[in-house]
């Protein structure tokens, strides 16, 4: 383990709709209520896996903070334009022009991957400008704070700016927790024509779906998130695809869509902090020792159970989040004492025993912060959590779930029906295109604990992070191994320019960082520019290639079907 910089949660009063559901999954009552939250104590970040020492997705020139700050915000009518749309407002849709190899891949790996992404022949292709919907979830940052909102703003000013739509704000006291592109319905993209114009991106892609979705398709595989989080999400798991089916079928208000939801977070910033899957059983017998409330809680069985696996091996157990590398030495033993352990937490009929212990823990904790001893990373998480739900089971889960530091420019693979929750930072999120969400606590949100307590995998492990694959000279690879979707970062030096290579697939191209011009080039020779600043998307044809400049750098992040994935 090493310790690195602390971080102070920040407060917020935050407003919250609570759906209760009745059993047979019929909403039943809506409450709205007020979350105050009180000042948490400091939550260290914390390494818990080992990381490549140097990042390939930090260009030295871009080193500066992703988010603008607020002058850039107010004044980004001072921001240069590169290419003014209102006065040549129809090149929004474009042809392509032809690819044109600028970087030569020395290894068999890159060679593999160029061969299996390049199309066997490329044709026309759209590049169209996109205005994507907000979440504004409780957990969310508000104010500048926010990278979500502050693309949000960012990408409305452009889009006045060219006439394609008018600008607005959004509310300093008003969390953005999400900025979604895609086609998902609960957080559609719009297709912005010029004169405030716009069509649903699913609507566009279904006018020609050979043209924009590719053979076989006539949807988006994938939807593309950032997240901005201002306090911890709800302890959750995503389903499979046959759960998916049956949730969706049995409960449509609660689980909106038959699709799984494998995920990919990559960090943007060097405090994005997680819970993901369950500790190695050695990790968690020791906590059971140390911690006697835990113990207490869990129940002399759960106990005995992980007692005998925890003298098996150090190594013991599936990793999580990665591939599946690691053997567990009794598969079946660890899925029946990890289920019985986590049975036991959320299952209401020991709730109160379990509350008990997290109030006593809680107790113990504060006042050895107050005295002479340091609380460690967990236990600061453990207080953390409890400022926010302090009478919830689940304010014991860092004990047994890992804690991990996700630095910028790497990634967490999230399987199906893994436990996680994501606790602080700014992030890039990519999953199949799916809003399902079993959730059991850390919540004021609809619970659903016998749905995730039979969901789970109970897999035990060290969680793999990854600062993706390098394959060419200015893109990065991040392939998760699902076919729904994965991401590229593209990251070009001032006065650098390079071609974003067409792959079959629909794709969807958010700037991060700087900015820039995406070119085409028609058949009769004629070019076209679309301006691309911080927070501005589009969305591209399968197919299609586009060039990139840039004045200052630009980092883009390309979002698409998992072309790689066979
Ligand atoms: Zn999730």
């Amino acid at each position: 383990m090493t310790r690195t910089d602390e971080t102070t949660v920040t407060t917020t009063t935050d407003t919250a709709t609570v759906t209760r559901l009745s059993p047979d999954g019929t909403v039943t009552t809506v409450v709205t209520t007020t979350i105050v939250t009180v000042p948490g104590p400091k939550v260290p970040a914390l390494v818990e896996s080992s990381v490549p020492e140097v990042s390939p997705l930090r260009s030295k020139v871009l080193v500066r903070s992703l988010s603008p700050d607020e002058d850039m915000i107010k004044s980004s009518g001072k921001i240069p334009k590169l290419v003014d749309l209102r006065i040549r407002p129809e090149p929004i849709s474009l042809e392509p022009i032809r690819p044109e190899p600028i970087y030569t891949p020395q290894s068999q790996t890159m060679r593999l991957r160029r061969a299996q992404s390049t199309p066997a022949k490329i044709r026309a292709g759209s590049v169209r400008m996109l205005s994507c919907a907000y979440q504004k979830y409780a957990w969310g940052k508000c104010g500048a704070g926010s990278t979500a909102r502050n693309m949000v703003m960012s990408a409305s000013r452009e889009h006045e700016k060219a006439g394609l739509s008018t600008s607005f704000t959004i509310p300093e006291n008003v969390p953005v927790a999400e900025m979604w592109m895609g086609t998902h319905p609960s957080g559609m993209s719009r297709v912005l024509d010029k004169d405030g114009v716009s069509t649903s991106l699913l609507d566009y892609v279904r006018q020609d779906p050979d043209k924009h979705t590719g053979e076989g398709e006539d949807n988006l595989t994938f939807l593309f998130k950032v997240l901005s989080i201002g306090q911890v999400l709800s302890i959750q798991a995503h389903p499979d695809k046959h759960l998916a089916v049956r949730l969706h079928a049995a409960r449509p208000t609660l689980y909106k869509d038959p699709n799984h939801k494998p995920e990919m977070a990559i960090s943007l910033s060097d405090d994005t902090t997680a819970l993901i899957g369950f500790r190695p059983i050695p990790e968690i017998y020791d906590n059971m020792i140390k911690y006697p409330e835990f113990a207490q809680a869990v129940g002399d069985r759960a106990v005995a159970m992980c007692a005998s696996l925890a003298g098996l091996s150090s190594g013991y157990g599936a990793s999580v989040g990665g591939d599946e590398m690691d053997r567990p030495v009794d598969e079946g033993r660890c899925w029946a004492a990890l289920k019985e352990m986590f049975r036991t937490f959320v299952q209401s009929d020991r709730n109160e025993h379990v509350v008990k212990q997290v109030h006593a823990i809680t107790k113990r904790l504060r006042e050895k912060n107050k005295g002479d001893g340091e609380t460690n990373v967990m236990e600061g998480v453990v207080l953390y959590f409890a400022t926010i739900y302090p009478d919830d089971p689940c304010v014991l889960s860092p004990l047994f779930f890992n804690h991990v530091k996700i630095a910028k420019g790497q990634a967490l693979y999230i399987r199906t029906n893994e436990p996680h929750a994501y606790i602080s930072g700014e992030l890039i999120e990519c999953m199949a295109c799916s809003d399902n969400v079993v959730r059991v606590g850390l919540t004021p949100k609809v619970k659903d604990t016998d749905t995730l307590l039979d969901m789970l995998t109970y897999r035990a492990g060290k969680p793999r992070l990854t600062y993706g694959e390098r394959i060419d000279e200015h893109t990065t690879l991040y392939e998760p191994p699902v076919k729904d979707f994965c991401v590229e970062t593209v990251i070009l030096e001032p006065n650098g320019k390079s071609v974003i290579k067409p792959v079959p697939s629909p794709a969807i191209l958010l700037c991060i960082e700087g900015g820039g011009s995406l070119h085409q080039e028609f058949a009769d020779g004629t070019k076209k520019e679309l301006k691309l600043s911080f927070g501005m998307s589009v969305f591209v044809s399968p197919n299609t290639s586009v060039e990139v400049s840039t004045e200052g750098g630009i980092m883009i992040a390309r979002a698409m079907s998992n072309i790689h994935c066979s």
